[in-house]
């Protein structure tokens, strides 16, 4: 079995958003570390709404990942959301043109809740993307908790359980998500649901892990380690410190074929398992090439955090909630 998932735009179709009631759903990629927050819920029946579109405002969009988000909000169907034009930097930067939209680019640093309440009145119903800096995650978040106003956090690292527990504790809903490619993060889940239904259906098998990356990122992909957990629970006895870690390009290019504009930003992961006796093989591989899928993950999660905001949701929700509510989303 051989899966491959490759990141690509597409143009969306116009369509009502689905607007639920329903206050939330308990996650399987929940870290344990996080504060309990709604375990279960009342299920509404989910109702379609003509919503209008929907503001999101991408912090930082001079950045690599925030701006193939704003790419994305402004690829959208005009009905489903649009670019709000201001975002926050680090610093105050020149305004830049995303497909038609000028956006001003004001440092965080400077009267930022002013200039938050302010959008807020402008673009009702606003929601925020946060793709920055580790170190920047708690100080953007309490920002965004002070100032009531929803986000979706795909900056990864910061203090994690105080993200959580400051988001939870202000009653403010927000998407938290580590990783916000869809398919993977499905992928990943399906793994995980085959691991706790059929523990030890891969006893004796032995796995091979090999992981490509763009060559400055030094650690085990998050990923990676979530699948071999699920491998080592179907009964694999795989110990992480034996991926294959690629990172020179030669190999990248020769042997994993990994296109040269994507060098600098791919995620290819392949696992291989094999029997005791060498007789039967499997192999699962999902390859990503450049930044899209994460960013129309994004765009997804943002507007199925609108439509929670707008039927009452109030609470920390990952990319499994927003995958739960497919009909909603694209791609
Ligand atoms: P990048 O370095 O290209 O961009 C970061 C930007 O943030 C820079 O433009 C910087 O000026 C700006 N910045 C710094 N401090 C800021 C602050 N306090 N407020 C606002 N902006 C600030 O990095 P990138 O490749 O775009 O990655 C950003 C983050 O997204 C990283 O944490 C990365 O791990 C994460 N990421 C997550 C996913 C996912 O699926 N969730 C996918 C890819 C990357």
């Amino acid at each position: 079995m051989s899966c491959v998932f490759v990141a690509r735009a597409t143009p969306v179709e116009p369509r009502a958003r689905l607007a639920s009631s329903r206050r939330g759903t308990r996650s399987l990629s929940r870290p344990s570390a996080a504060p309990k927050v709604r375990a279960s819920y009342a299920m509404a029946p989910t109702v379609l709404a003509a919503a209008p579109p929907v503001p999101i405002m991408v912090n930082d969009l001079t950045g690599k990942m925030g701006r193939a988000v704003a790419e994305s909000v402004v690829g959208r169907d005009k009905s489903q959301c649009f670019l709000v034009p201001v975002a926050f930097s680090g610093s105050a930067k020149p305004a830049v043109d995303v497909g038609g939209v000028v956006v001003e680019i004001k440092s965080i640093r400077e009267d930022a809740g002013a200039a938050l309440e302010d959008l807020k009145k402008r673009y009702p119903g606003m929601i925020v993307v946060d793709y920055t800096l580790p170190a920047a995650v708690n100080h953007n978040a309490e920002l965004y908790v002070k100032h009531n106003t929803p986000f979706v956090m795909g900056t990864t690292g910061g203090d994690r359980t105080k993200l959580l527990t400051d988001v939870t504790a202000a009653k403010l809903a927000a998407v938290i998500a580590p990783q916000m490619g869809k398919q993977v993060v499905a992928f990943q889940a399906a793994m995980k649901l085959m691991a706790e239904n059929f523990p030890g259906a891969f006893k004796g098998y032995t796995l091979e892990v090999t992981e490509s990356h763009q060559t400055s990122k030094v650690d085990t992909s998050g990923t990676a380690k979530a699948i071999v957990q699920s491998f080592n629970d179907l009964g694999c006895g795989f110990d992480i410190k034996d991926v294959t870690l690629v990172r020179d390009v030669p190999t990248q290019l020769e042997k994993m074929n990994v296109p040269e504009e994507f060098l600098l930003g791919h995620a290819y992961h392949t696992y291989k398992l094999k029997s005791p006796d060498n007789t039967v093989f499997f192999e699962f591989q999902h390859n990503v090439c450049g930044r899209s899928i994460y960013a129309e993950g994004t765009v997804d999660a943002a507007l199925f955090l609108s439509a929670k905001v707008t039927g009452g949701g109030e609470t920390v929700y990952d990319m499994i909630d927003v995958l739960k509510e497919g009909g909603m989303v694209t791609n």
